[in-house]
């Protein structure tokens, strides 16, 4: 870890804590100037935060995830979604992963928001994004054979949506978008894994009793924006040690 790479991560980590902040006065209505100039503070106390307690996970780890007028429990979301985004941008860093993909990351960090506090993503914000990567794909990552599998598989979630409805049309777009941007096996590689990471979550909530399976609904953009981010890292090599594995057996 250099200097350069801790401040990478920081500069991920600021992005994070400033757009949630942005994104919860956006849908509370602030009008400029205030949605800029308002202070950040306690929503159930109103206590104005220091400049300590506002830099980003060490804050939330020196006020115990408290707030330290009225104990009110801080979201573990904003350190998580802190933390995912800093290791983002510090490895797009090491492995020098071309500006596009950033921009990318940083849109489905304010979609998997939308998912993840409202359950539902605005549909104008999903048409934006499918927009923004369909012209990266043009300029940028122009491949026939990037297509093919998303379409087919946007193709069958839609016959198993008619069986049995289990993903939105808003997840649909997103996944499309995400799929010609990156080659066939990366996008196998990304479905496949944001599949597993959303059942492991499923099976945690199960274990602690916070849901039960009827009538569970998981926000499915965060699960496949990691899985994107580790398909676009590591997404050849995890293919070729999948392929080797089925391989043996
Ligand atoms: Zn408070």
């Amino acid at each position: 870890m250099t200097f350069l790479n801790i401040w990478i991560f920081f500069l991920g980590a600021v992005t994070a804590s400033f757009l949630n902040a942005t994104l919860y006065r956006l849908e509370e209505g602030y009008k400029y100037p205030k949605i800029i100039k308002q202070s950040s503070h306690c929503e159930n106390c109103g206590k104005i935060l220091t400049w300590w307690e506002l830099i980003p996970i060490i804050g939330y780890l020196l006020i115990k995830g408290k707030c330290p007028k009225c104990g009110q429990r801080v979201d573990l979301y904003y350190p998580l979604s802190e933390l995912v985004l800093g290791t983002t941008f510090v490895l797009f860093f090491i492995y020098t992963i071309p500006w596009y993909l950033w921009i990318v990351a940083i849109f489905l960090f304010i979609l998997s928001y939308f998912d993840i506090k409202e359950q539902a993503v605005y549909k104008d914000l999903v048409h934006a994004f499918l927009a923004t990567t369909l012209l990266f794909y043009f300029l940028f990552a122009f491949d026939i054979a990037n297509l093919i599998l998303p379409a087919i598989f946007v193709v069958m979630i839609i016959v198993l949506n008619l069986i049995k409805k289990s993903f939105g049309f808003g997840d649909l777009l997103v996944l499309l978008g995400l799929g010609i941007l990156i080659s066939w096996q990366q996008f196998l590689v990304m479905f496949w894994l944001g599949i597993m990471i959303a059942l492991l979550y499923s099976l945690m909530l199960l274990a602690s009793k916070k849901i039960s399976l009827k009538g569970a609904k998981v926000p499915m953009i965060p699960f496949f924006s990691i899985a994107f981010v580790i398909a676009i890292l590591y997404g050849e090599e995890i293919y070729s040690y999948l392929l080797n594995f089925m391989k043996i057996w």
